[in-house]
């Protein structure tokens, strides 16, 4: 997937460290970052012609910034869209794609165990008579069958969290299309380095920049990338009049990340593939998730649709009863020194997890065995750390008491 050539013929990792790079006079090496929320015109009729949108140029950081159109213009190439906007934060993304696309009495479908708050963005906007479907990712029927007269988006993320399920995305958009209704992908896990969503069809692609695009845990940002049209037309309105703005220190952090993008994403995957197949071997793991084990029931559609199995994997502790499951997997936990406990992921630092009593707590106990997540289940974002030490890490908590 790496040798795709993007628009000026570059290849992904050379575009990952140049595209978007425009100069000042001063003839600064590294890119420049524009501190400035407004900026000045020539004279009166500039300042018209640009505010009628017939000269170009820069008006209002809200909805133009050079650092930020540097980042938009860097990952527009990595993901291979028309045009890219970044903004504040990945909720926020998804939030403007939302706005863009629905108005009251719409509808939305949705795969089932997507990240949590974006299911709670989706609820808070039934308030305004939106109402979303959730479907299981890698059934394209189910996809069919929940579309209405009235949806206007479909909405996934692929590999899903915490049990890297994967999505058909060819046959998914085959619904999409015959339906004529956009379909949006949420990107953060694989990062364009793995997957690129568009060149099999989807609309839109979202991410969460606070992810992998930073890659070590700094500042917030999201993006939105698809088409010219859809950017110009649909998009825009929603983000020049609600601001949703990325500023332009992250987005110079940002555009910063996406220079190791490709190396960081390929680390990752090796390590996470190391730490996978180790844990497979410990007595006392039921069993491992993670799209790159040959025992993964997608092991060969990821491996069809992605160039490599990203960071994160999950894997389940054994036990007669869910307390024992429990007690067995907060073991794992407690026994880290190096690991860190949170949720979060997209850093160079290892994270655990035990989804169901921190992410997926809120659930009904009926949802969460529905959805496969145990007691006895535990999720590691693999860093850059030596896996030989994530993997003494987990043994301690391993070991018999
Ligand atoms: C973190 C995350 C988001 C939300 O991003 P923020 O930058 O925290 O707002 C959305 N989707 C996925 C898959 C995420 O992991």
């Amino acid at each position: 997937m790496n040798d795709q050539h993007g628009p000026d013929g570059y290849r992904f990792d050379t575009l990952a460290v140049r595209a978007g790079t425009e100069r000042t006079p001063f003839g600064e090496h590294t890119e420049a970052m524009f501190l400035t929320s407004s900026f000045v015109h020539d004279s009166a009729e500039h300042a018209a012609a640009k505010f009628a949108g017939e000269a170009e140029g820069y008006i209002y950081s809200r909805f133009g910034n050079p650092t930020v159109r540097l980042f938009e213009t860097r990952l527009a190439a990595l993901e291979g869209a028309e045009q890219c906007r970044a903004t504040a934060s990945g909720m926020s993304a998804i939030m403007s794609v939302l706005m863009s696309l629905t108005k009251t009495g719409d509808h939305v479908v949705c795969s089932q165990g997507v990240f949590g708050t974006t299911i709670q963005l989706f609820s808070l906007f039934s308030r305004y008579d939106i109402q979303t479907s959730y479907v299981p990712l890698s059934d394209p029927g189910a996809w069919e069958a929940a579309i209405r007269p009235n949806t206007r988006m479909l909405f996934l993320e692929t590999p899903s969290n915490p049990l890297t399920e994967v999505a058909d995305l060819r046959a998914i958009v085959d619904v999409a299309k015959r339906h004529g209704i956009p379909l949006v992908v949420d990107n953060c896990f694989c990062t364009p380095a793995l997957q690129r969503p568009l060149a099999l069809g989807a609309d839109i692609v979202v991410h969460s920049a606070t992810k992998y695009l930073d890659g070590q845990g700094r500042v917030l940002g999201g993006a939105v990338l698809g088409n010219a049209r859809y950017m110009n037309e649909t998009l825009q309105p929603v983000l020049r009049y609600c601001g949703p703005t990325l500023s332009a220190f992250n987005a110079w952090m940002l555009a910063k990340g996406l220079e190791t993008l490709s190396i960081r994403m390929r680390h990752h995957s090796e390590s996470a593939m190391t730490v996978a197949s180790w844990l497979e071997k410990q007595p006392g793991v039921r069993r491992v998730r993670y799209p790159w084990l040959e025992s993964h029931p997608q092991h060969e559609l990821a491996r069809a649709q992605q160039s490599g199995g990203g960071a994160v994997l999950a894997f389940e502790l054994a036990g007669e009863t869910d307390a024992e499951r429990r007690a067995n997997a907060w073991r794992v936990v407690d026994g880290c020194r190096l690991l860190s406990i949170t949720a979060n992921l997209g850093d160079v630092k290892s994270t655990i997890t035990h989804p169901a009593s921190t992410t997926h707590g809120r659930m009904s106990p009926a949802a969460r065995a529905e959805a496969g997540i145990g007691e006895g289940l535990l999720r590691v974002a693999v860093g850059l750390e030596d896996p030989a030490d994530i993997c003494a890490d987990l043994a301690r908590g391993l070991e018999r008491p």
